[in-house]
């Protein structure tokens, strides 16, 4: 797989070894490392190894690998005796999602019972009318339709 580092990066920076961090796996597509400000301890970052700011830049080769890796070290943070009764995938694409850094990175914590961490919705959501679903979903299928990824 193509390798491309943006040295202004950190965490290119990280996968070059040019700056510090706690290192959990590494292979030829992912890097994975502790995050310096976890949610809960156990706060892991799997990254691909080729920068990427964002999942329109991501290739399908990475982003597959990202999937597969995390899995695996998520099964990992099960066993290895941190407080995990259960687990969040989470990944930021875009600023207004959340996301501080722009190298595509899928954050994988550990969740225990009043950890404090949560998606929160505004107060009083609730689902929509059925008519507001099938629209939005007729729009997702023509975007999907266009970039000739469905029939
Ligand atoms: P985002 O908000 O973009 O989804 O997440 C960025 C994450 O990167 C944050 O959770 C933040 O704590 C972490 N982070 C930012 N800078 C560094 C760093 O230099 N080293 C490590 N290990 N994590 C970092
Ligand atoms: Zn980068």
């Amino acid at each position: 797989m193509p390798v491309t580092l943006d040295p202004e990066c950190i965490f290119c920076r990280i996968i070059a070894g040019q700056a510090e961090a706690s290192l959990v796996y590494r292979d030829d597509s992912t890097t994975a490392f502790m995050d310096i400000y976890p949610v809960t301890p156990g706060h892991v970052l799997l990254v691909p190894n080729s920068h990427a700011s964002d999942l329109g830049h991501l290739t399908d080769e990475y982003g597959s690998q990202l999937f597969i890796i995390g899995r695996r070290v998520a099964q990992s943070m099960r066993r290895c005796g941190l407080r995990c009764e259960g687990i969040n995938f989470f990944l930021a694409d875009g600023q207004a999602a959340g996301q501080t850094v722009f190298h595509v990175h899928l954050h994988i914590i550990p969740r225990y019972r009043g950890d404090g961490f949560g998606i929160h919705r505004k107060p009083g959501f609730g689902p929509p009318p059925r008519e507001e679903l099938q629209a939005i979903a007729e729009s997702l299928r023509g975007a999907l339709r266009q970039s000739g990824w469905a029939d």
